[in-house]
């Protein structure tokens, strides 16, 4: 039953309540007045007829005396009208006549007779024996001189009395009827008047749960309801109000988080995950349905669980260092923090696998530029010793002299490659930059090459294409990389064998051409799988001892990686052990095309 009809039954219970009671009240009281009245009225007939009873009744009278004055008199007052003598015979009666009159009883003992007698007046409703009707009776006695000659009696029937009373009853009950639909029109009027701004306000509510948060009541009147309804639309501005600053600041949030290189995860209490940033999936290489899933059931890693249970034992922030699988060092600093009142934990996974990876270059690096250092300063201080000793004979110390002569140049050279590559990873090089055609290098290198590959009956194959576009470089840096790569190539190449340089033009993206690619392709060793990323680190050789007898210092493809990175190029390799080795190295020629 909605909110209207329960408003108008009601309105229409209470007006049918009143209305009833009052009706109640007013039928009983109108009964009690009209009878009042009726009484009232029959006293006054039956005191006029007395009156002129005593006036017009002779001193001796027949029946059809007092009977035609009786008669008469009853026709006139419209009531019926008896006159009883003083021992009960009956004289005259508006309802009987002749035979039939004098047929009548003896009245003496009827109750209204004896109270008139005694008392004064009597008054009684009953039937009447004579014509079998009910009537209300009043008898007043009738005297002359101080002596009864007999009664008078009024009578009204019963049957008038009640369809007066019946008339009012039915007046009554037709205004009620009519006030009962006055107060439903009215009713249903001012129950819709309510009822309307609320029927707006449940529609706007409806379209605000809805997610319009925009939606507004119309305030038309300032009552109690208009009051409600403008308070309602304040309340909807400073829920807006506050739904937009929440949405900035989940939006604030949502940015912080996606770009954050820290890994985010929200667990409840169950350990099932309820968010992840993206840092977060990737570390944990977590599945596309991760939401409402156990942490560990997807990521079997029982340091993170373990470290789970402690933050919840203790209540407290946890941390450690964990291995994550799928991180490319896989070490990771896990903080775990509760979340208070929620049973929620906050886990910051932040990826250290770069970080240990530099202390451990810098670690090695440490070690090997002292190794590297000390093998022929040991090798010079123990000559040098020898040479004190002057029982040394000549030719010896010549030899001694020599080697001394060939560390020591090692030395500088580790040196100044060590002081080159520094240069260059301190990033303030100042680059030569002048356009060159890629062919520019074929000469130096091989005035330079030249007598080694006559030595190692190598052939250099130069096949760049004249077509190629320049390149903008700092020519001598360049030729450092060329000079690296060669020489390498030469290091590891049997005698006899080819190596080829070439050169094409080359796109990062399909569409777009921005690059010259250099390949220098050798027949030599290769260089196996696990050791092909590290090549490029400081000092790292696949075969120690067999490069350093080559000469090498170990940091040749490292100044040449940091030559082409000053040069915003890139180098990368391919080779198969036993077959050969293909370094390849990209130059962009940004607008130059
Ligand atoms: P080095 O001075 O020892 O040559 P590099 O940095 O130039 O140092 O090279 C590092 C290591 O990479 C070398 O020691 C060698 O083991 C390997 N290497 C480099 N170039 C080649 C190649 N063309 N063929 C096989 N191995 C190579």
């Amino acid at each position: 039953m909605n909110i209207r009809t329960q408003l108008t039954l009601s309105y229409i219970g209470i007006v049918l309540l009143v209305l009833f009671s009052l009706g109640l009240y007013l039928g009983s009281a109108l009964k009690g007045v009209l009878d009042k009245r009726i009484t009232s009225e029959l006293e006054v007939q039956a005191s006029l007829t007395r009156e002129f009873l005593i006036e017009q009744l002779p001193d001796k009278f027949t029946y059809e005396e007092i009977d035609n004055l009786v008669d008469r008199l009853g026709e006139a007052g419209k009531v019926r009208l008896t006159f009883i003598g003083s021992d009960g015979t009956v004289w005259g009666d508006t309802e009987r006549d002749g035979e039939a009159l004098i047929a009548m009883d003896d009245h003496s003992t009827r109750r209204e007779v004896q109270d008139a007698k005694n008392f004064g007046s009597g008054m009684i409703d009953r039937k009447s024996t004579t014509t079998e009707t009910k009537y209300r009776y009043f008898a007043l006695p009738v005297e002359r001189n101080q002596k009864l000659i007999g009664f008078c009696r009024v009578a009204l029937p019963k049957e008038t009395i009640n369809s007066a009373l019946g008339n009012q009853q039915r007046m009554l009950l037709y205004t009620g009827i009519v006030g009962l639909i006055l107060a439903i029109l009215i009713g249903i009027f001012s129950t819709g008047a309510i009822v309307k701004p609320i029927k707006k306000l449940t529609q706007i509510t409806q379209s605000i749960a809805g997610g319009e948060i925009s939606s507004r009541v119309e305030v038309k009147s300032n009552n109690e309801l208009g009051q409600l309804l403008q308070n309602f639309n304040l309340m909807t501005d400073r829920v807006h109000e506050q739904i937009d600053k929440i949405s900035v600041e989940k939006q604030r949030l949502e940015t912080i988080l996606n770009n954050m290189n820290e890994g985010v995860l929200l667990v409840n209490g169950a350990s099932e995950i309820t968010y992840a940033n993206p840092a977060a999936v990737i570390m944990l290489n977590l599945p596309d349905m991760y939401v409402g899933r156990a942490l560990i059931e997807i990521n079997r890693i029982p340091e993170l669980q373990a470290l789970l249970n402690e933050a919840e034992q203790s209540a407290d922030v946890a941390y450690a260092e964990i291995r994550l699988g799928n991180l490319m060092e896989s070490e990771a600093e896990v903080t775990i923090v509760p979340v208070a009142t929620e049973s929620e934990y906050v886990i910051v996974i932040h990826d250290v696998s770069h970080v240990r990876k530099l202390e451990r270059i810098r670690a090695d690096f440490v070690a090997n530029v002292s190794h590297e250092l000390r093998t022929p300063l040991t090798t010079i201080h123990g000559y040098a010793e020898t040479l004190l000793n002057s029982s040394t004979k000549s030719k010896k110390r010549k030899e001694f002299i020599v080697k001394i002569l060939k560390h020591s140049a090692r030395l500088s050279r580790l040196v100044s490659d060590l002081l080159e590559l520094a240069r260059l990873e301190s990033g303030d090089v100042e680059l030569k930059r002048s356009q060159c055609h890629l062919n520019s290098f074929h000469e130096p290198i091989m005035d330079i090459f030249e007598p080694v590959f006559d030595e190692s009956e190598l052939i250099l194959k130069w096949d760049i294409p004249e077509n190629l576009p320049q390149v903008n470089v700092d020519h001598q840096l360049l030729m450092q990389v060329f000079i690296n790569l060669i020489d390498n190539a030469v290091k590891y190449t049997p005698d006899g064998g080819e190596i080829e340089v070439s050169a094409e033009l080359s796109g990062t993206n399909s569409d777009v051409v921005n690059e010259v690619v250099v390949h220098v392709k050798d027949a030599g060793i290769g260089i196996p799988l696990e050791s092909q990323s590290r090549v490029f680190e400081r000092f790292y050789r696949v075969d120690t001892g067999r490069a350093r007898k080559m000469g090498g210092t170990g940091l040749g493809l490292a100044i040449t990686k940091h030559i082409l990175l000053c040069h915003d190029g890139r180098i990368w390799l391919e080779s198969e052990l036993g077959q050969g080795t293909v370094f390849h190295f990209a130059l962009p020629i940004i607008g130059q095309v």
